[in-house]
């Protein structure tokens, strides 16, 4: 029954249904609509059928059109919130002024309507989608809002009621239609593709819905209400079904529905938790809306239906219960995630939605706290994680029982984990949210169970063996889990810990992250004793947890450390791995991981990066000062020492050479991390404005860099804490450069350091910490010296200075409630180690000097370090000697000035107290041996630095300069290096050979030693300590003996006793681990290997005798750096300046200073060493001095001589010079046959030839086809520019039509409309598109040597930029590309000079020489090499002139004239349009190709001509020139042509330029070579063509008529002139043929031209023949053009220049015409109109257009804002495909839009652009693509990224729009490419080119 009501109603007509259906509901109880909707909606009907769809959109309309319902509901929009919804890859807006939440966008309209010019706004390619935050004021400040939503619209009126009564009717049904759908879908397969066909096939059906939903409110909240009320949800889906067909189906329905339900994966949560809802077993389902997420979550956030549901947003109501539902469904994600075949793009939907839900603090907050939303993000997370679980591999495998995340699971590397911790992260950004996460202590817990999943992740095991094969990448992903799962979360909840009230909250995670370590202690048994060095790992976050809120605590809550610290034994295991952490990263740039490839060095780059840093090494370096400052300082520097295995090499224990050199990168390493550890300030004091000049000066140091580069590489963390002081900082620390003008290279805008910088802030030791190539720091050193450098200059300091030492700056004392990591200073193992180091730099120098074998020894950088330590310590005593009594220092051992005396002790214990004063005194006397149970500790396998190593970077940019691996941190720059390398002999060279002092000096013995140890051979390097530890005993110094008067305190210590503190590491850590066989290690040492070292040392029980003490070493340094003995002096003040700017002296000397006045002691014991190590000092210097003054001398007066034998030379070869300069300037009277000598260099064979027929040289050119010409548009019809609207793109089109290679094709028609194709081909030239241009780079060669070169290129593997195949080679001199050559032929022999002669005699001579008949040339290499080359050129020439004028003789012939003149047009066009001087055009026009591209053509021509009998040059040249005798027949009775063409074009008719080339080949017997006189001759015929042809032109345009009326009046008709006789014998003889009718156009002047006006027009129109004739004649004869100053005398100065007049200043155009010009035009004119008589048409136009000044060809001129092209262009559809391109590019020739690399527009396979680039620009193209605003350049088959043309506020590029900043046109980057484009120069840049294989 129903059904029948349904039919009867439809069979109204959709509109008229609607109606009834409007009035129906109206009503209030509808009795219709229902039986009406269960038909169209039938669910057995497919959902997405147009005629339901069309149904449904009318009857929502209730008797209106679809449209104008619309329009009606939308005029009640109330336009509070925009909410427009985008899908990934749209543009969108994003303004951190107007944003409270960082989250904000707008859509391209809102941003727009706004105001937002001067905030700080970025456009952005949305990634994952978006809404607009237009109008939510908890989104953004209602500022921004744009002026159509938030309050600033006006209200509208209230709706009539029942305007939407059919929607709300409707509404519920197309919903659950829709469901429907979905529960019918489900059945089918569970997999991605599947559901995505079920959504397509609903597509339509959405769409529909969006529809709706546009409308505005009222629209929305009928749906809305539909989609939330349960009551409505009960009645349409709850049982019980009537007994209908219906009824059955929503039976089967609902069963379908509870399968999908029980089917779905649900969450499985501990025991505690399954009681909340959101966690629940089973879903439960109360409204529409709720299936509706279902469904979503089902079919894996279909992209449409998340549209759908986000675009409702702006409905309060609907959004609280939008995200309640989705919260309840989140446990389900990861399941979800985990199944989805494509999780990223999953990943990207659902956090399109979850960002737009959880942005909203107050809501969030409702759903953390009634819906447990933490609880639920948290376990989501743990549950996923929980499932690729491995036990951990860190230490003894068998007992570790912790279990980590396997980073080589799927979940793991396709980053499935993204969308829960992003979602985690945003509601942790909310304060209320951070603080109750914070305060419930199962959810830390909880946070702290699944951050101990990551500990101690990706465990990296040393590999021994070979080079592993396989280098996984998945240490990435580690990296960026504990990134953005640990350490984002951690800052998010950390920003919100500002005040002393939060203290507590920071206590509860510092314990808990300390329960949950001593947890993982246990877990992986790490109890004591031993450390692994074999595996390691990077991922402790657990630790950086406990120190980040330890830090913060600190910071700002007002907590000590002391306080919450654990006790020492424990301290100390927790700063075990962090602390392997720093020793395992200078492994890695020590080489020691070599083996492991190149990932390791990723990881120890990753871990330091930008992105990482704040999270990963600052909080390691943090966390490791606080042990530093709470662990006993002793302890600490040996666990140190321990962990980075060079006890060793502290210890003086000699060591094999492998070792040693892995030791000593190490000590470097561990010296590097103990001064950061001491002066780093970076969380340990430094506020944030601080910290942020540190980073910014730490960037500036290492290089000049762009803004967006400083702003990429500032530290970040989740916050933007830096960026906030940024611009300030950057302003204060940096200089902004602009890129230089005209510069080829595309330079952008840099920011340059300040003084300040180098004076203040620069930070060797950041720098380290933050390079993450080592070459950033030496680059920094580099500046650095640089910069003082230029200041010592300027200052006029600084001679005598030596390399300066890093500037490191001061340690600080730290806030006290943090501890004072500056403490392990104190530490008489530390002084130990630095006395091993400072001893050891002393030897180094000593061994240099004896030129031994390289010796473990520590550079000067390393040197710099321990004084800097040594520093520090004393600094820090004196800091405590103003606060203690200096009771504190207890001397040791006997009194006195001399300190105490230590032996026998191993090195490391030889102090006991940390009292630096009393261990710089102390003597130490020797050292035991190491016991040596075993063979030698071969720890290492690392080859030796010489070893060709990976170096330290990146793949990414390898190929660039990098300083080898080996030199590991604080490393002098690599010339400084050679500097200090070399200097040492300097000093001796200097010093007048005094080496045995230096030595002497250097060994603190007596100068018998030195000589005796130089002359033992060949000591190995280890040996050496005790050859001089003995040749020391032996020698017992003056200075020892007096020392040893007081018998040394004996202190016996025995090793095995000594207590071990309890935190492990003593002992040699490799016993239990032994090494593995390994080769022997690789070395240069011809000498057999260690056994005899063994040998040595184990045989002897001898203890090492070191007999120093660290003054005595430094006084010792001190000496040897400044090269004086007794250097040092503290009578001398301390320099005055606080500055660290200084060489090793300066530093050596302030430490000294520094101790001296600390402790009367020490000076003494520095006043006593001097004494007794240079006693005789004074009166050796004085000696010295004497010297070096006589040796001063005697090199000035070697100078002298040097320099007066120089001027001697230089006179000599000045004289030779000018006596040469002399013999030419005779020879310049000469003309160009007196060259017939010319010498060419062949770059191939390097021998100077002449050429020769037998033995041809070319000259190396690259033929290129170029339609530059072809682009020229008329002067003064404006410049075209790139279309911006549709009318501007109607104008361009327009434009198009004028250019010149249109004109030229319309001339063609009209001529080959009337006339015979033989003769109008003859006429004009061809080639304005698609021409060939020859370009060269002025170099020769042998054809033969290129034969052979070009056979070898292409046997040897091609190179693969290169198309061998098709000639292209580089030319092998300047490796510029070439792809052909031109022969040069040698000049015909001289002929006799032809004697001035009348215009009619010469024009009588040219007629014989033309028509002469000549032998064929006779072949010879040189002819066929011209064949070659012509072949070349025509294959070069686009295939399409062929097609246009075919290839008869006649075509062939035009074409070959053709290329000179297109040639000789092009350098016009390079010249700037006129002969007029310019400034320099950015490249010069090269004119070498012209005359041998002449003598090619030439050649090809006389063949033709000769084949096809002259071509009818001669009796053209006879009509031009009428020979005297034969009065009448001016008009050209034939002389020699064969039958003459039926309908030949008349003179007037064709082009002068191209028969001005026809008689330059033709004419001379071997072209060019032709006397001057004939080609002046020649010209001068022309030139009256030429006038003539341009005064019929202005006659049949009208301006001439309209100026002699005017003259009529004035002057008497007689002689009004030349032009005006010209004017009326023209119009006078053509009168009647309809040519010079007025017609249309010419009858409305503007004004009434005057006569004068008119000769400057005829003059102009003149001026284009005049100058390719002066260019010609430059070519072909030699000498220089004219100088021209102003346009205004370019004529004038061209006739001149041509011979054609004389001086006059401004002579009228008729003055150049020849003799009897009149009468021989008045016959020209009487053929034109002979030829006319009918036909006018085509034959009036091309009199009228014959002549045009054509304006330089240009690129379209492009708009000063990148916005506005961005806006036009993006998203617009392509012509040709209608579709709208995915990477839109504009034709900057023509403004076409192309489908850059699309199949859509492909024509024989063949992309878009470059079938563009061939019909457009002859093969090349110039494309600017939209979206990434960069320009690719189509040359031929190649094609290059160019660059962009447009550049942000900081002169920066921003390729891709990256950042989305405002950009603007750079003019001088437009310049240049247009200067490319003219000069065809694009070949010849250096970019890099690619072969695009037609796909562009
Ligand atoms: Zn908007
Ligand atoms: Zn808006
Ligand atoms: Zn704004
Ligand atoms: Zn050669
Ligand atoms: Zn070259
Ligand atoms: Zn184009
Ligand atoms: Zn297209
Ligand atoms: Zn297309």
């Amino acid at each position: 029954m129903s059904n029948s009501t349904a039919q009867v109603l439809m069979k109204k007509g959709k509109r008229g249904a609607a109606a009834y259906i409007h009035a129906d509901c109206a009503s209030g109880s509808p009795q219709h609509l229902g039986p009406l909707l269960e038909v169209l909606l039938n669910p057995s009907k497919a959902i997405d059928e147009w005629e339901t769809i069309d149904w449904c959109r009318w009857l929502l309309a209730g008797g209106r059109t679809p449209d104008e319902f619309a329009a009606v509901v939308r005029s009640y929009d109330k336009h509070d919130k925009c909410g427009l919804v985008w899908i990934p890859r749209v543009v969108a807006y994003r303004c951190r002024t107007c944003g409270i939440s960082p989250c904000m966008s707008i859509c391209r309209e809102c941003f727009h309507r706004g105001d937002h010019s001067t905030h700080d706004f970025n456009m952005f390619l949305s990634q994952a989608g978006g809404a607009c935050d237009c109008g939510d004021n908890s989104v953004m400040k209602e500022d921004g809002f744009c002026s159509n939503h938030g309050n600033k619209c006006p209200r509208p009126g209230t709706a009539p009621a029942e305007l939407m009564c059919v929607a709300e009717a409707m509404m519920p049904r197309l919903i659950l239609r829709l469901l429907q759908h979905f529960r019918e879908s489900s059945t089918g397969a569970a997999n991605s593709d599947y559901y995505r066909l079920a959504v397509q096939e609903c597509e339509g059906y959405v769409q529909m819905l969006m529809e709706f939903n546009n409308m505005g409110d009222l629209m929305r909240s009928a749906m809305t209400k539909a989609l939330i009320n349960p009551q409505m949800y009960r009645d349409l889906v709850s049982p019980p079904h009537p007994d209908t067909e219906y009824g059955t189906y929503m039976a089967e329905s609902n069963k379908m529905y509870e399968k999908a339900i029980d089917s779905f994966p649900a969450p499985d949560p501990p025991d505690e938790y399954r009681h909340l809802p959101a966690l629940a077993p089973r879903l439960q389902h109360n409204t529409l809306l709720d299936e509706f997420i279902f469904w979503t979550f089902k079919y894996e956030f279909p992209q449409n239906v998340v549209c759908f549901l986000l675009n409702m947003l702006p409905d309060q109501d609907y959004k609280e219960h939008l995200t309640r539902t989705f919260v309840m469904h989140y446990a389900r994600i990861p399941l979800v995630l985990e199944n989805s075949a494509d999780p990223e793009t999953l990943s990207n939907r659902v956090v399109h939605m979850s960002v737009q839900l959880f942005s909203n603090e107050a809501l969030a907050l409702r759903c953390v706290q009634q819906l447990h939303l933490l609880h639920v993000m948290v376990l989501s997370l743990r549950l996923m994680m929980g499932k690729i679980l491995v036990q951990n591999t860190l230490h003894d495998p068998e007992r570790n029982f912790h279990y980590v995340i396997d980073c080589t699971k799927r979940v793991m590397k396709e980053h499935c984990y993204w969308p829960l911790v992003s979602d985690f992260n945003n509601v942790l950004s909310h304060r209320s949210v951070a603080l109750l996460f914070l305060q419930d202590d199962a959810l830390v817990d909880m946070w702290f169970e699944f951050l101990s999943m990551l500990q101690g992740m990706n465990v990296n095991i040393r590999e021994t063996g070979g080079h592993i094969e396989f280098e996984p990448s998945s240490y990435y992903s580690a990296f960026s889990c504990e990134l953005e799962a640990a350490a984002y979360p951690m800052w998010s909840v950390l920003a919100h810990l500002t005040e002393p009230a939060h203290a507590p909250l920071a206590r509860r995670i510092v314990s808990a992250a300390l329960g949950y370590l001593q947890d993982w202690l246990d877990a992986v048994h790490f109890a004591a004793r031993r450390t692994e060095m074999m595996h390691a790992s990077f991922h402790f976050p657990l630790h950086r947890y406990l120190a980040a809120f330890l830090c913060a605590g600190v910071r700002c809550m007002g907590l000590r450390a002391a306080d919450v610290l654990p006790p020492p034994a424990l301290l100390a295991l927790l700063a075990a791995h962090p602390l392997r952490v720093q020793s395992l990263f200078y492994e890695i740039l020590a080489g020691v991981w070599v083996r492991n490839g190149l990932q390791i060095k990723g990881q120890a780059m990753t871990y330091i990066q930008a992105n990482f840093c704040n999270s990963m090494v600052d909080m390691d370096i943090y966390w490791l000062q606080i042990c530093a400052a709470h662990l006993p300082a002793d302890q600490f520097v040996d666990m140190c020492i321990d962990v980075f295995g060079v006890r060793e090499w502290l210890s003086m224990t000699p060591m094999s050479q492998v070792q040693a050199a892995e030791q000593d990168a190490m000590v470097e390493g561990l010296l590097t991390f103990l001064a950061i550890l001491v002066s780093s300030r970076t969380n340990l004091g430094n506020d944030e404005l601080t910290q942020s000049r540190l980073e910014v000066a730490t960037l500036l140091a290492a290089g000049d860099k762009t803004h967006s580069q400083l702003l990429e590489l500032m530290p970040e963390r989740s916050g933007n804490a830096h960026t906030r002081n940024f611009e300030t900082v950057l302003k204060e620390l940096s200089v902004y450069r602009a890129p230089p003008k005209g510069s080829e290279s595309l330079e952008q805008g840099l920011f340059v350091p300040t003084p300040a910088v180098w004076e203040r802030h620069y930070d060797p030791l950041h720098v380290l910490r933050r390079a993450v190539h080592r070459r950033d720091f030496h680059a920094s050193m580099d500046r650095f010296a640089a910069y003082v450098r230029d200041k010592q200059k300027a200052e006029g300091t600084g001679a005598g200075v030596g390399p300066l030492w890093p500037p490191l700056r001061p340690a600080t004392a730290p806030p006290p409630a943090a501890g004072d990591p500056r403490q392990l200073c104190a530490s008489g193992v530390l002084h130990g180690a630095l006395l091993a180091v400072l001893h050891r730099g002393v030897r180094r120098r000593y061994a240099e000097g004896a030129e031994a074998e390289a010796e473990p020894a520590p550079p000067d950088h390393v040197l710099a370090l321990a004084v800097y330590l040594l520093a520090v310590a004393a600094d820090l005593a004196a800091e405590r000697a103003l606060t203690h009594n200096r009771d504190v220092c207890v001397a040791e051992g006997a009194g006195g000035s001399g300190g105490a005396r230590v032996a026998g002790v191993p090195l490391l214990r030889a102090f006991a107290g940390g009292a630096v004063c009393d261990n710089a005194r102390t003597l130490l006397l020797s050292v035991p041996p190491p016991p040596r149970a075993h063979g030698p500790p071969q720890r290492s396998e690392r080859r030796p630095h010489s070893d060709s190593e990976p170096e330290w970077d990146a793949p990414d940019d390898a190929g660039k300069a990098s300083l080898p691996a080996a030199s590991t941190a604080l490393a002098v720059p690599a010339d400084r290096q050679l500097v200090r390398g070399s200097s040492v002999s300097d000093d001796q060279s200097d010093t007048g050979g005094d080496t045995p002092e230096i030595r002497a000096l250097e060994s603190g013995s007596s100068d018998s030693q030195a000589l005796v140890l130089q002359g033992l051979p060949r000591i190995r390097a280890d040996d050496d300590v005790e050859m001089e530890a003995r040749h020391m005993t032996l020698a017992l110094p003056d200075a020892a003996a007096a020392l040893a008067a007081d018998s040394p305190v004996s202190l016996h210590y025995d090793i095995r006793d000594m207590e071990v503190p309890d935190w492990g590491f003593e002992g040699n850590l490799f016993e239990e681990s032994p090494a593995p066989a390994l080769p022997a290690p690789p070395s240069d040492d011809p000498q057999p290997s260690s056994n005899t070292q063994i040998q040595l040392h184990t045989q002897t029980d001898e203890q090492i005798i070191v007999n120093e003490s660290i003054i005595s070493l430094l006084l010792k340094l001190h000496s040897q750096l400044s090269g004086r003995l007794d250097s040092f002096s503290l009578e001398e003040p301390p320099p005055p300046s606080q500055e660290p700017i200084g060489d090793g002296p300066y530093f050596i000397g302030a430490l000294l200073h520094k101790l001296a006045a600390l402790d009367a002691r020490c000076a003494a014991s520095v006043q006593q060493l001097r004494r007794s190590m240079w006693p005789l000092q004074r009166e050796r210097q004085a000696e010295q001095r004497a010297r070096e003054r006589r040796e001063k001398e005697e090199r000035s007066r070697r100078a002298r001589d040097r320099q007066q034998q120089l001027m001697r030379e230089f006179a000599r070869r000045q004289q030779q010079f000018l006596s040469a300069m002399a013999g030419l300037g005779a020879a310049e009277d000469m003309e160009w046959e007196d060259e017939v000598q010319r010498d060419y260099d062949c770059v191939i064979c390097n021998t100077t030839a002449p050429s020769t027929p037998q033995d041809p040289i070319g000259l190396v050119v690259l033929l290129q086809s170029t339609s530059v010409l072809g682009h020229r548009r008329r002067k003064g019809s404006g410049q075209a520019r790139l279309a911006l609207s549709e009318v501007e793109r109607e104008r361009l089109s327009m434009q198009h039509r004028g250019t010149a290679a249109a004109h030229f094709y319309r001339l063609h028609d009209d001529l080959s409309l009337y006339f015979d194709q033989e003769s109008w081909v003859l006429s004009l030239s061809v080639g304005w598109e698609g021409g060939v241009a020859a370009q060269s780079c002025g170099h020769h060669l042998h054809l033969r040597c290129l034969r052979a070169y070009m056979r070898s290129l292409a046997a040897s593997q091609r190179p693969h930029n290169l198309h061998v195949e098709r000639g292209e080679f580089l030319c092998p001199l300047c490796r510029q590309l070439a792809n052909s050559v031109l022969p040069l032929a040698p000049p015909p022999p001289r002929a006799p000079p032809v004697p001035p002669a009348d215009h009619r005699v010469l024009a009588a001579h040219i007629l014989d020489m033309l028509e002469r008949e000549r032998p064929a040339p006779t072949p010879s290499c040189l002819s066929e090499a011209m064949g070659k080359a012509m072949e070349e050129m025509t294959a070069t020439a686009t295939n399409k002139l062929k097609m246009r004028y075919g290839s008869s003789p006649a075509a062939i012939f035009t074409f070959v004239a053709s290329l000179v003149r297109t040639n000789v047009e092009c350098e016009l066009v390079q010249r700037g349009g006129s002969l007029v001087q310019r400034p320099t055009p950015r490249y010069k026009p090269r004119g070498d190709c012209i005359v041998p591209l002449i003598a090619v053509a030439g050649t090809h021509a006389l063949a033709l001509s000769a084949a096809a009998g002259r071509l009818g040059v001669g009796s053209t040249w006879r009509a031009l020139a009428p020979p005297e005798s034969p009065a009448g027949g001016a008009c050209g009775a034939p002389a020699c042509s064969p039958a003459p063409p039926a309908r030949p074009v008349p003179l007037l008719l064709r082009d002068p330029t191209a028969l001005l080339m026809h008689f330059l080949l033709l004419a001379p017997q071997a072209p060019p070579h032709m006397d001057i006189q004939y080609f002046t001759c020649i010209v001068r015929a022309l030139y009256a063509l030429t006038y003539y042809q341009v005064v019929n032109q202005l006659c049949a345009t009208g301006a001439l008529p309209a100026a002699l009326r005017a003259l009529r009046g004035a002057e008497a008709e007689g002689d009004a002139g030349g032009l005006a006789q010209a004017a009326r014998m023209l119009l006078n003889t053509l009168a009647g043929h309809h040519l010079l009718e007025d017609d249309a156009d010419s009858a409305t002047p503007d004004r009434e031209p005057d006569l004068h006006t008119v000769e400057l027009e005829v003059q102009e129109l003149l001026l284009h023949f005049l100058r390719i004739s002066a260019l010609l004649r430059k070519h072909i004869y030699g000498g220089e053009l004219p100088r021209i100053q102003t346009e205004r005398d370019e004529f004038a100065a061209l006739l001149r220049y041509l011979e054609l007049a004389g001086d006059e200043a401004a002579p009228t155009a008729d003055r150049a015409l020849p003799p009897g010009a009149a009468a021989t035009a008045q016959a020209w004119a009487r053929q034109l109109a002979a030829a006319t008589t009918s036909g006018q048409l085509s034959v009036q136009r091309a009199v009228r257009t014959l002549h045009v000044s054509w304006a330089a060809p240009s690129l379209l001129a492009l708009p000063r804002d990148y916005d506005r092209l961005f806006s036009y262009y993006h998203g617009r559809a392509c012509l040709q495909c209608g579709a709208v391109p995915k990477e839109a590019s504009v034709c900057l020739l023509c403004g076409t839009l192309v489908c850059l690399k699309q199949a859509c527009c492909r024509r024989h396979q063949q992309a878009e652009a470059v079938s563009h680039a061939a019909d457009c620009g002859g093969g090349t193209g110039v494309f600017l693509v939209v979206t990434s605003t960069y320009i690719i350049v189509i040359r031929g088959r190649r094609a290059c990224l160019w660059g962009s043309l447009y550049l942000d506020d900081y002169d920066e590029e921003d390729r891709d729009l990256k950042r989305g900043k405002p950009l603007y046109l750079s003019r001088d980057r437009l310049e240049l490419l247009q200067a490319q484009w003219l000069a065809h120069r694009f070949d010849h840049t250096k970019r890099t080119w690619v072969w695009h294989r037609d796909s562009l």
